[in-house]
Protein backbone atom coordinates (compact mmCIF):
# COMPACT_ATOMS: atom_id res chain seq x y z
CA UNK A 1 0.00 0.00 0.00
CA UNK A 2 1.54 3.07 -0.97
CA UNK A 3 1.98 6.05 1.71
CA UNK A 4 0.15 9.32 0.73
CA UNK A 5 3.54 11.83 -0.15
CA UNK A 6 3.55 15.33 1.07
CA UNK A 7 1.67 16.23 -2.39
CA UNK A 8 -0.90 13.88 -1.78
CA UNK A 9 -1.67 15.47 1.88
CA UNK A 10 -1.91 19.07 -0.22
CA UNK A 11 -4.30 17.35 -2.33
CA UNK A 12 -6.21 15.97 -0.07
CA UNK A 13 -6.71 18.80 2.26
CA UNK A 14 -7.42 21.07 -0.81
CA UNK A 15 -9.95 18.86 -2.26
CA UNK A 16 -11.66 17.26 0.89
CA UNK A 17 -12.20 20.21 3.35
CA UNK A 18 -15.51 21.23 2.34
CA UNK A 19 -16.99 17.33 1.28
CA UNK A 20 -18.59 14.76 2.63
CA UNK A 21 -16.89 12.36 5.05
CA UNK A 22 -18.11 9.25 2.28
CA UNK A 23 -16.13 11.56 -0.76
CA UNK A 24 -13.09 12.18 1.46
CA UNK A 25 -12.77 8.42 1.76
CA UNK A 26 -13.04 7.69 -1.82
CA UNK A 27 -10.42 10.84 -2.12
CA UNK A 28 -8.41 9.33 0.30
CA UNK A 29 -8.58 5.80 -1.04
CA UNK A 30 -7.84 6.70 -4.90
CA UNK A 31 -4.85 9.36 -3.93
CA UNK A 32 -3.21 5.99 -2.05
CA UNK A 33 -3.86 3.62 -5.38
CA UNK A 34 -3.28 5.78 -8.28
CA UNK A 35 -3.11 3.26 -11.21
CA UNK A 36 -6.71 1.60 -9.63
CA UNK A 37 -9.46 2.23 -11.29
CA UNK A 38 -11.56 4.87 -9.00
CA UNK A 39 -14.93 3.20 -9.87
CA UNK A 40 -13.80 -0.18 -8.81
CA UNK A 41 -12.48 1.49 -5.50
CA UNK A 42 -15.96 2.87 -5.01
CA UNK A 43 -17.21 -0.41 -5.55
CA UNK A 44 -14.96 -2.34 -3.06
CA UNK A 45 -17.03 -3.39 0.00
CA UNK A 46 -16.75 -0.87 2.84
CA UNK A 47 -14.55 -3.37 4.84
CA UNK A 48 -12.22 -3.54 2.21
CA UNK A 49 -12.15 -0.20 1.96
CA UNK A 50 -11.64 0.30 5.91
CA UNK A 51 -9.11 -2.00 5.44
CA UNK A 52 -7.14 -0.01 2.61
CA UNK A 53 -7.00 2.98 4.46
CA UNK A 54 -6.22 1.84 7.77
CA UNK A 55 -3.01 0.22 5.50
CA UNK A 56 -2.77 3.73 4.26
CA UNK A 57 -2.59 4.99 7.55
CA UNK A 58 0.24 2.74 8.83
CA UNK A 59 2.40 3.17 5.76
CA UNK A 60 1.94 7.25 5.98
CA UNK A 61 1.23 8.04 9.92
CA UNK A 62 3.26 4.54 11.36
CA UNK A 63 1.38 1.83 12.45
CA UNK A 64 0.82 2.54 16.60
CA UNK A 65 -2.60 4.02 16.80
CA UNK A 66 -3.07 6.74 19.98
CA UNK A 67 -6.53 8.16 21.04
CA UNK A 68 -7.91 9.96 23.89
CA UNK A 69 -11.59 9.09 24.80
CA UNK A 70 -13.47 9.56 28.51
CA UNK A 71 -15.22 7.19 30.09
CA UNK A 72 -19.13 7.98 29.67
CA UNK A 73 -19.46 6.68 32.85
CA UNK A 74 -17.30 8.28 35.43
CA UNK A 75 -15.44 11.11 32.80
CA UNK A 76 -12.31 9.21 33.53
CA UNK A 77 -9.98 10.44 30.75
CA UNK A 78 -8.46 6.96 28.70
CA UNK A 79 -5.45 7.01 26.64
CA UNK A 80 -6.27 4.05 23.79
CA UNK A 81 -3.40 2.47 22.06
CA UNK A 82 -3.05 0.03 19.35
CA UNK A 83 -1.37 -1.58 16.82
CA UNK A 84 -2.47 -1.49 13.36
CA UNK A 85 -0.43 -3.93 11.82
CA UNK A 86 -1.89 -6.49 14.70
CA UNK A 87 -5.76 -5.55 13.90
CA UNK A 88 -4.42 -5.51 9.61
CA UNK A 89 -3.66 -9.25 10.45
CA UNK A 90 -6.75 -10.06 11.87
CA UNK A 91 -9.08 -8.70 9.36
CA UNK A 92 -11.42 -10.38 7.77
CA UNK A 93 -12.06 -10.54 4.07
CA UNK A 94 -15.77 -9.45 3.26
CA UNK A 95 -17.84 -12.27 1.51
CA UNK A 96 -19.45 -11.53 -1.67
CA UNK A 97 -22.75 -12.20 -1.34
CA UNK A 98 -25.20 -13.32 1.32
CA UNK A 99 -28.70 -15.10 1.01
CA UNK A 100 -31.58 -14.35 2.74
CA UNK A 101 -34.72 -16.34 1.95
CA UNK A 102 -33.60 -17.17 -1.16
CA UNK A 103 -32.64 -13.76 -2.21
CA UNK A 104 -29.17 -12.47 -2.76
CA UNK A 105 -27.43 -9.14 -1.11
CA UNK A 106 -24.08 -7.87 -1.33
CA UNK A 107 -21.98 -5.89 1.15
CA UNK A 108 -22.85 -2.35 0.82
CA UNK A 109 -19.97 0.13 -0.72
CA UNK A 110 -18.61 3.69 -0.67
CA UNK A 111 -20.90 4.31 -3.89
CA UNK A 112 -23.67 2.87 -2.19
CA UNK A 113 -23.23 5.34 1.09
CA UNK A 114 -22.91 8.25 -1.72
CA UNK A 115 -26.48 7.55 -3.01
CA UNK A 116 -28.20 7.54 0.14
CA UNK A 117 -25.78 10.57 1.98
CA UNK A 118 -28.56 12.82 1.35
CA UNK A 119 -31.12 11.14 3.42
CA UNK A 120 -31.95 12.49 7.03
CA UNK A 121 -34.16 9.55 8.20
CA UNK A 122 -32.00 6.59 9.39
CA UNK A 123 -34.85 4.09 8.54
CA UNK A 124 -35.17 5.19 4.98
CA UNK A 125 -31.27 5.44 4.41
CA UNK A 126 -31.50 1.70 5.52
CA UNK A 127 -33.74 0.17 3.40
CA UNK A 128 -32.42 2.43 0.24
CA UNK A 129 -28.99 1.25 1.02
CA UNK A 130 -30.52 -2.65 1.21
CA UNK A 131 -32.09 -2.01 -1.99
CA UNK A 132 -29.40 -0.93 -3.78
CA UNK A 133 -27.76 -3.93 -2.09
CA UNK A 134 -29.80 -6.45 -3.30
CA UNK A 135 -29.21 -8.53 -6.22
CA UNK A 136 -32.60 -10.06 -6.74
CA UNK A 137 -35.59 -7.33 -7.09
CA UNK A 138 -38.36 -9.02 -7.61
CA UNK A 139 -41.82 -7.07 -8.18
CA UNK A 140 -43.06 -8.22 -4.58
CA UNK A 141 -39.97 -7.24 -3.10
CA UNK A 142 -40.63 -6.28 0.51
CA UNK A 143 -37.47 -5.54 2.22
CA UNK A 144 -39.32 -4.39 5.29
CA UNK A 145 -40.00 -8.08 6.36
CA UNK A 146 -36.68 -8.68 5.68
CA UNK A 147 -34.51 -5.81 7.00
CA UNK A 148 -32.98 -6.76 10.30
CA UNK A 149 -32.52 -10.14 8.98
CA UNK A 150 -30.62 -8.67 6.04
CA UNK A 151 -28.70 -6.09 8.24
CA UNK A 152 -27.45 -8.50 10.40
CA UNK A 153 -26.06 -11.53 7.61
CA UNK A 154 -24.71 -8.20 5.63
CA UNK A 155 -22.77 -7.55 8.97
CA UNK A 156 -21.26 -10.91 9.12
CA UNK A 157 -20.57 -11.11 5.86
CA UNK A 158 -18.34 -8.05 6.41
CA UNK A 159 -17.39 -7.06 9.98
CA UNK A 160 -14.72 -4.92 8.80
CA UNK A 161 -17.55 -2.20 7.86
CA UNK A 162 -18.42 -1.24 10.82
CA UNK A 163 -15.34 -1.78 13.31
CA UNK A 164 -14.97 -0.96 17.23
CA UNK A 165 -12.75 -1.21 19.66
CA UNK A 166 -13.46 -3.11 22.91
CA UNK A 167 -12.83 -0.33 26.02
CA UNK A 168 -12.57 -1.24 29.81
CA UNK A 169 -12.36 1.92 32.58
CA UNK A 170 -9.85 0.84 35.32
CA UNK A 171 -11.63 3.66 37.79
CA UNK A 172 -15.22 2.42 37.44
CA UNK A 173 -15.09 -1.38 35.81
CA UNK A 174 -17.19 0.16 32.85
CA UNK A 175 -16.86 -2.06 29.70
CA UNK A 176 -18.05 -0.94 26.42
CA UNK A 177 -17.68 -0.30 22.43
CA UNK A 178 -15.99 2.53 20.91
CA UNK A 179 -16.34 3.11 17.06
CA UNK A 180 -13.44 3.09 15.10
CA UNK A 181 -14.49 5.01 11.91
CA UNK A 182 -11.11 4.76 9.72
CA UNK A 183 -12.20 7.55 7.30
CA UNK A 184 -12.81 10.13 9.50
CA UNK A 185 -9.56 9.30 11.57
CA UNK A 186 -7.50 9.52 8.77
CA UNK A 187 -8.82 12.57 7.63
CA UNK A 188 -8.08 14.50 10.73
CA UNK A 189 -4.39 13.31 10.86
CA UNK A 190 -4.21 14.00 7.07
CA UNK A 191 -5.95 17.60 7.98
CA UNK A 192 -4.00 18.08 10.79
CA UNK A 193 -0.30 17.12 9.14
CA UNK A 194 -1.50 19.38 5.78
CA UNK A 195 -1.41 22.65 7.93
CA UNK A 196 1.85 21.58 9.14
CA UNK A 197 3.18 21.10 5.43
CA UNK A 198 1.90 24.61 4.85
CA UNK A 199 3.38 26.27 7.88
CA UNK A 200 6.79 24.45 6.69
CA UNK A 201 6.37 25.19 2.62
CA UNK A 202 5.46 29.14 3.59
CA UNK A 203 8.94 29.02 6.11
CA UNK A 204 10.85 27.25 3.50
CA UNK A 205 9.76 29.38 0.20
CA UNK A 206 10.31 33.16 2.21
CA UNK A 207 13.74 31.14 3.73
CA UNK A 208 15.00 30.23 0.83
CA UNK A 209 12.84 31.28 -2.30
CA UNK A 210 12.09 27.43 -3.27
CA UNK A 211 8.76 26.66 -4.78
CA UNK A 212 5.86 24.57 -3.40
CA UNK A 213 6.62 21.89 -5.22
CA UNK A 214 10.71 21.99 -4.76
CA UNK A 215 10.00 22.05 -0.89
CA UNK A 216 7.30 19.31 -0.74
CA UNK A 217 9.59 16.94 -2.86
CA UNK A 218 12.13 17.06 0.16
CA UNK A 219 12.05 14.14 2.23
CA UNK A 220 10.15 14.87 5.72
CA UNK A 221 13.80 14.70 6.97
CA UNK A 222 15.48 17.17 4.71
CA UNK A 223 12.56 19.15 5.60
CA UNK A 224 12.97 19.04 9.20
CA UNK A 225 16.57 19.70 8.66
CA UNK A 226 16.71 22.81 6.72
CA UNK A 227 13.57 24.34 9.27
CA UNK A 228 15.90 23.40 11.88
CA UNK A 229 18.24 25.75 10.70
CA UNK A 230 15.68 28.16 9.89
CA UNK A 231 14.32 28.79 13.14
CA UNK A 232 17.74 28.39 14.64
ZN1 LIG B 1 -15.08 5.03 34.10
Amino acid sequence: MKSLSAHDLLIAWEHGWNRHPVDRAQLLRTLSAPSADPVAIAGEPLGARNAALLEVRAATFGGRLRARIDCPQCSAPLELELDTTTLLDACQKPRELVEVQGLRFRPPCNRDLACIAGELDAETATRQLLTLCAIDKPEDLDLDALLSEVESALESADPWSDLSLAVHCDACERRWSEPLDVPALLWDEVQHRARALLDEVHLLAQAYGWTEGMILDLSDRRRAAYLQRVMA
